[in-house]
């Protein structure tokens, strides 16, 4: 059987946190497959993305929704931009098939992670990816981030991937 991937892994805890009223915002929009399995379940996706390329990529696949809106910025700005939300997903690294250049960064993510704390709204969902340089420092940084601020989250990894460096979803939820 094929095993499951940290993608299908987050979409399933999405799963359990969404429904037809939901409004989500996807913090890193990427070539656009998180929204995609998104838009049929929940009412507005907010969408984040620096590059041009990525939301251009993403409004061609996702073209057949009309509940996703799109802005080409830092998820820096999305408590500035979107008041009032059910949940937010980062999923870092860099944009899948571009050269590598351009990628979530650790000072980035957890300003945007700060301000979405200091809203306490919502549940947050953070796929992280310690394989690689930038990375693990995200990976350092949050975690030390949430136990810093006593914020109680749920760690989820593959049963199949045993390397300390295989990726981690980070799962919290606030209760107003
Ligand atoms: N969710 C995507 C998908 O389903 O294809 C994958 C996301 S990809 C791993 C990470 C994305 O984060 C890249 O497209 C990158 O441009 C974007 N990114 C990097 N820094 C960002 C920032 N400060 N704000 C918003 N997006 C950012």
């Amino acid at each position: 059987m094929r095993k499951k991937t940290m993608v299908e892994l987050s979409h399933q805890i999405l799963l359990s946190q969404i429904n037809k009223s939901s409004i989500l915002v996807d913090a890193t929009l990427g070539n656009g497959y998180d929204s995609l399995f998104l838009a049929p379940l929940v009412k507005e996706i907010h969408a984040f993305d620096i590059q041009k390329e990525a939301i251009d990529t993403s409004k061609a696949l996702l073209k057949d929704y009309s509940n996703i809106y799109y802005y080409l910025k830092s998820h820096v700005y999305v408590t500035d931009t979107v008041p009032n939300y059910d949940g937010v997903l980062f999923n870092l690294g860099y944009l899948p098939n571009s050269d590598k250049k351009i990628k979530t960064h650790y000072e980035t993510t957890l300003q945007a992670i700060d301000k979405l704390h200091q809203k306490r709204q919502g549940f947050i969902l953070v796929v992280a990816y310690p394989g690689h340089d930038e990375g693990l420092m995200e990976y350092v940084a949050l975690q030390s981030y949430l136990d810093k601020k006593e914020i109680s989250y749920e760690v989820h990894k593959l049963p199949h991937m045993t390397k300390k460096d295989a990726p981690v979803i980070f799962f919290w939820k606030y209760t107003s």
